[in-house]
């Protein structure tokens, strides 16, 4: 645990609203008349420590539940107030936990300036202009703090490396082609001032619409400059091209091949792939956001193996493949909020279902590295350089 918590991490798959905190999400809840079914909450007692090496998550959440949940969090997060406090307070999370670069994700809203004084929305820009403002000035205080701690130790590996955020821009599935094109014009205009913003993602319910639907739209983000990442193999799909018996499993399956061929930088999940589609992205490696609880909650492994996160992981089915055959991925939180997780949580949970060692662990991190969307490759090898020396200090 030691070990996890201390070294300096990266973080690829957090969705906004998602990382909320439990204990914030009751606050607002409440201040707003909202009333969370407790069934939902992941600790009726208000106190938990995030930090808790025991404290994996022991609430099984299907697919399902989790946008039941996902569902409640706009009512709550539901003004500019709101999403400041939900914004910081996520940054702090991530710095605390020793994370040294982290790519938010997330949709722009059109909320309530304040929940209190009424009718006055902002607009999705003001929405995104908040999160960003938030972040360039979160990124200038961990800089600060990272120089002034530097400069009164005597050995710079000691120091906590600061924290660099960067912004992708979502596109919801379940929502309208005008609402996708809205972000995305959103996202290709703001990036133009905005260095923060580094992608754009196409997730929410798996089940709803499909990403030929949008493609035009991710192709033109791509045009752009901006990175892509799709949320990938959430629901079953056929086995093969000619295995049609089933026509939702059929779609599900041409839909997974179109993503492939439109080849995007990076994949969120991959999670249920049959043999044929795992052997194509093996020929042509696309970086995968492993999101390790996420995953077990969702597929309900948890649950069928007592209630167990670490025997749940055990059955993950691509984590040991992906590992044993080199093949390039992440490892990431997808909802923090929801999972009551961590990015050491994540890194601890693997490393005891697999029993991989710290040098395992070292390797996956480093690795990673490659898949950041922002900057050059001088920017990727310093952080490489920066995360060695912290870990030889471990
Ligand atoms: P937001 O974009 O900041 O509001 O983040 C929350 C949203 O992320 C949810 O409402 C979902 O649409 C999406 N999301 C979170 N987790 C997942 C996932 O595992 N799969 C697909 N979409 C997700």
């Amino acid at each position: 645990h030691v070990f996890c918590k201390h070294l300096p991490k990266i973080e690829l798959h957090a969705h906004l609203n998602g990382s909320i905190r439990e204990t914030t999400l009751v606050q607002l809840a409440s201040e707003r008349s909202v009333t969370l079914p407790a069934t939902l909450l992941q600790h009726e007692a208000e106190h938990h420590d995030p930090d808790s090496e025991a404290l994996f998550n022991t609430k099984p959440r299907s697919l399902e539940e989790c946008f039941e949940i996902f569902a409640y969090i706009p009512r709550c997060v539901n003004d500019i107030v709101a999403l400041k406090r939900i914004t910081v307070e996520i940054l702090e999370d991530f710095a605390n936990d020793n994370v040294a670069y982290v790519e938010l994700r997330t949709g722009p809203k059109v909320l309530l300036v304040d929940h209190t004084s009424g009718e006055q929305y902002c607009t999705k820009k003001q929405y995104v202009e908040t999160v960003l403002d938030i972040m360039s000035s979160f990124e200038g205080k961990e800089r600060k703090r990272y120089e002034r701690e530097l400069h009164n130790s005597k050995d710079r590996n000691l120091v906590r490396l600061p924290l660099v955020p960067r912004l992708l821009m979502s596109v919801d599935r379940s929502g309208t082609l005008d609402q996708a094109e809205e972000n995305i014009n959103l996202a290709i205009d703001m990036a133009k001032t905005h260095p923060h913003i580094v992608g754009v993602e196409l997730g929410g319910n798996p089940t709803r619409n499909d990403f030929r639907f949008f493609e035009p739209l991710f192709q033109k983000a791509r045009d752009h400059g901006l990175k892509v990442s799709i949320h990938f193999g959430e629901v079953p799909t056929a086995r093969n091209d000619s295995d049609s018996s089933d026509p939702i499993l059929k779609a599900a399956y041409d839909e997974a091949i179109a993503v492939l061929n439109f080849r995007p930088d990076r994949l969120g999940h991959a999670l249920l792939l049959p043999h044929v589609l795992m052997e194509k992205l093996m020929r042509k490696p696309i970086p995968i956001e492993c999101c390790p609880t996420s995953n077990v909650m969702t597929l309900e492994l948890a649950l069928h193996y007592g209630g167990n996160l670490v025997n749940g992981m055990k059955k993950h089915p691509q984590l040991g493949k992906w590992k044993s055959r080199r093949y390039p991925f992440s490892i990431n939180t997808d909802d923090s909020g929801i999972f009551c997780t961590n990015l050491t949580k994540e890194f601890l949970v693997i490393a005891t279902a697999f029993d991989l060692s710290k040098d395992d662990l070292v390797d996956i991190l480093i690795q990673s590295v490659d898949h950041i969307f922002d900057g050059t490759e001088v920017f990727r090898e310093k952080l490489k350089t920066l995360i060695m020396g912290r870990v030889d200090e471990l």
